[in-house]
């Protein structure tokens, strides 16, 4: 690589700002609508007759969530010898985002072998090296039947109200379904993009064709299947809003059957190679014990700048992730020289539009301007090639975004697109308050409300106790650590969760959750060791990751462990060694 002209590196952080300018919104996270306040939340996958008899019983665990966070709590429970828990999902089956997202080319963009957990406890092989959605969707179904979790599922209900009785020691939980279930402890392993979300349009509810989000595809109008096309769009012309993953992977889909595509664009993602390639079987089978801790581990070393000797999962992720450009530099070179590896990354996905895109206005518009930590990178064979066929239209909106919307479609810059149909590819709530992903309002000790507890955002230890809500978990990266392979996160954090209920139930505590001191002092920790990731932030384009460029307290507080996954699990393992329970306060029991 020849060093890129800093007059070009100063040129393009210009850009950066100019076009972050253009994006920042006023109303920052309360742009968005909910699927529920447009009539678009029906479940698509589930029996809407289904019935069952309410549940009236003592448990010791209630997990909120049957996703990957959920199963992995559960089976970290049983390790811990726990084996009286429910699981609560609004789904009608195991899955969380791999049941809700079905939509045509869904698939997962981390390698197969790291993403799909406990690989070695079932002795599943992935058939490619990037998992498509029906694959994990069956997978999640296996890991279901194979850990016997389907006997603790109470599925296709929803939780109402949660009280905490400070006398029993208990939580009441009472659900949609009429259910009441007294329970020790309650984990939130609601999923962290369970809540899709809509643009905000005015008069959204004006388009008078068919809509739908991508979690809720209505494979009835579109015809085909997650796995097979869509044959009835032939005559249809569809438009669809957003371009981040998920569009990436939906656009060659209706690209190929569609009559005509319009790709409504606010930000384009940056896109780079994917590569799929199918599992080599006689090497799978020759991984030695213990390969899959391993490579999850050194993946998310290579992907947050750890630089090990050796990168096993070799993909674009690691090239393009693999030196942390955001961390504090240390000298003046030092800044120069990441700013320079930063460019380089961004020049290599905007070379990448050029190569590809064969008409030069369409591809200008097509190029990414922010540095390669502000959104989520996407990795995809066929999205930018789709821009070259007759029936694929780019609408750019100039930062903009769709705000107006007639009953025949979109309209931009007074141009009315009329469609048959409009597929909402806008994502999903992620750092909005717990209270409103949740659903319902937990009331703790006293009757204090975690609406009120946390009216200015997050207040917990670790990101998973919280002080007034005794013997309650969450599992979110909000205040915990992250790591772009999310189940790695999931892993630990529901290992670390699973390890103090089954330590309160060998130690005689009755509760145990954080102290208002300790959750001062953690949120200091995520302050003063995030301020280069803070600094970073300030220069980058809106999106669910910087609280759409939102500087309020709930933004604030919705820090990340900076750094290295890594880092989060070993404070959390030294946390749990040194056996004291730091910054909680505990209820031994009478
Ligand atoms: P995103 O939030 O990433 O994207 C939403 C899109 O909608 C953005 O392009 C956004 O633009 C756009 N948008 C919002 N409002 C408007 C508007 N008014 N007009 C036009 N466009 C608008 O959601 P996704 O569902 O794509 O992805 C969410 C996350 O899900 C990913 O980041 C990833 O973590 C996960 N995912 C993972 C996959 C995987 O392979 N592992 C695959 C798919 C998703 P703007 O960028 O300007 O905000």
């Amino acid at each position: 690589m020849t060093d890129p002209d800093p007059s070009s590196i100063e040129a393009a952080k210009a850009r950066y700002a100019a076009e972050r300018a253009k994006r920042l919104r006023d109303e920052g996270l309360a742009q968005y609508e909910t699927l529920s306040e447009h009539d678009l939340d029906r479940d698509p996958w589930a029996d809407p007759g289904f019935t069952r008899p309410a549940i009236i019983e003592d448990t010791d665990v209630v997990i909120l969530g049957g996703g990957f966070a959920g199963m992995l709590t559960a089976v970290n429970l049983q390790r811990q010898g726990i084996d009286d828990f429910r699981i609560i999902d609004k789904a009608a089956d195991f899955g969380g985002t791999w049941y809700w997202n079905r939509y045509p080319g869904c698939m997962c963009d981390v390698d197969a072998t790291i993403y799909l957990p406990l690989l070695e406890e079932t002795g599943y092989m992935p058939t490619e090296k990037y998992a498509s959605a029906p694959e994990i969707f069956g997978y999640c179904q296996l890991l279901g039947r194979h850990f016997g979790l389907y006997d603790h599922a109470l599925f296709q209900t929803e939780v109402e109200s949660l009280t905490w009785d400070d006398d029993a020691h208990r939580w009441e939980l009472v659900s949609t379904r009429g259910d009441r279930l007294r329970t020790r402890f309650f984990v939130s392993a609601g999923g962290l993009m369970h809540k899709a979300k809509l643009p905000g349009i005015e008069g959204i509810d004006r388009f008078a064709g068919t809509a739908f989000h991508t979690t809720r595809w209505d494979y009835e109008y579109t015809g085909g299947s997650p796995t097979e096309p869509m044959d009835r769009l032939s005559d249809k012309v569809v438009g669809i809003i957003g371009t981040g993953a998920t569009s990436v992977q939906v656009v060659p889909q209706l690209a190929r059957t569609a009559k005509e595509v319009y790709v409504f664009q606010r930000t384009p993602s940056a896109v780079g190679v994917r590569n799929q390639q199918p599992i080599d079987e006689e090497w799978f089978r020759s991984l030695p014990p213990g390969w899959q801790a391993e490579r999850t581990r050194n993946f998310t070393e290579v992907v947050t700048g750890g630089k090990p000797d050796r990168d096993l999962v070799a993909d674009s992720w690691g090239q393009a992730l693999r030196e942390d450009t955001q961390r504090e530099p240390a000298s003046e070179e030092e800044k120069a020289e990441l700013e320079a590896i930063d460019f380089e990354v961004m020049e290599g996905f905007r070379r990448r539009v050029d190569e590809i895109v064969e008409e030069p206005a369409t591809a200008e518009k097509l190029k990414p301007w922010y540095g390669k930590h502000c959104k989520r990178l996407c990795f995809h064979d066929e999205y930018l090639q789709a821009f070259n066929l007759p029936n694929v239209h780019l609408v750019d909106t100039d930062g903009q975004g769709v705000r107006e919307m007639s009953s025949e479609g979109p309209v931009v810059d007074g141009v009315t697109y009329p469609l048959d149909l409009l597929v909402f590819a806008s994502g999903f709530e992620i750092t909005t308050s717990l209270v409103s992903r949740l659903g319902f309002d937990p009331v703790g000790r006293g009757g204090v409300r975690l609406s009120e507890r946390w009216h200015d955002g997050t207040h917990s230890l670790h990101g998973i106790l919280t002080a007034d809500f005794p013997n309650f978990f969450v599992v979110s990266f909000i205040q915990a650590g992250f790591g772009l392979n999310f189940v790695h996160f999931l892993s630990e954090s529901t290992a670390h969760i699973a390890w103090l209920i089954g330590h309160c139930r060998s130690e005689g505590i009755a509760s145990i959750e954080a102290t208002p001191e300790a959750e001062d002092e953690w949120l200091q920790i995520l302050w003063k060791a995030s301020g280069p990731l803070a600094r970073y932030n300030t220069s980058c384009t809106p999106s669910y990751g910087n609280s759409e460029g939102a500087r309020t307290m709930l933004a604030a507080r919705s820090a990340v462990f900076p750094g290295s996954l890594m880092d989060y699990a070993e404070h959390l393992e030294c946390w749990r060694a040194d056996g004291s329970l730091e910054g909680t306060r505990v209820v031994r029991e009478a």
